[in-house]
């Protein structure tokens, strides 16, 4: 199935974005009210400057300690950001966060970011897709 497809059964298709002139600090009030793992670094919510996860974050707090909160995210964020695009189906999506070990892909059309994707996003369509996939060949084996 494709990312747009995956999109759709998300329901919203929210994208949190911060500043990269925005402190760390305020990514974390960003990714805890949001209750995710990463935002996209954006300065206007469809152009990509950079991604900022927990693990960025916590990477700089072990280095740095509590001075880390008040640092640029621009200091922070990785700026080689991986995406994909509404066509790509969830198998190679997964594989693609697997060998990259990250765990979130902002959709791209042309040059506009149109959602995000987590793994667990893509995990909990797989599954879905394989159980529907079971039933439907179980009831084929019982005649129906
Ligand atoms: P995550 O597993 O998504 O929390 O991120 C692990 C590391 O990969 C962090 O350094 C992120 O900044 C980075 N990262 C997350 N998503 C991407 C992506 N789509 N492309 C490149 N790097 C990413």
């Amino acid at each position: 199935m494709t990312v747009t497809a995956i999109l759709k059964t998300k329901g919203s298709n929210e994208i949190a974005t911060v500043r990269a002139d925005a402190t760390v600090r305020e990514a974390v009030a960003l990714l805890a009210e949001k209750r995710i793992g990463a935002a996209v670094v954006s300065p206007d919510g469809a152009t990509i400057e950079g991604i900022i996860s927990e693990r960025d974050i916590v990477k700089s707090i072990a280095r740095l300690g509590a001075d880390a909160l008040d640092a640029p995210v621009s200091t922070v964020m990785t700026r080689n950001v991986e995406t994909c695009t509404g066509e790509e189906r969830s198998q190679t999506l997964l594989q693609r966060m697997t060998a990259g070990r990250f765990r979130h892909m902002p959709v791209v059309e042309g040059a506009r970011m149109t959602g995000v994707l987590s793994i667990g996003d893509v995990v909990k369509y797989r599954l879905d897709e394989l159980e529907h996939e079971k039933t439907a060949l179980e009831d084929m084996v019982k005649g129906f």
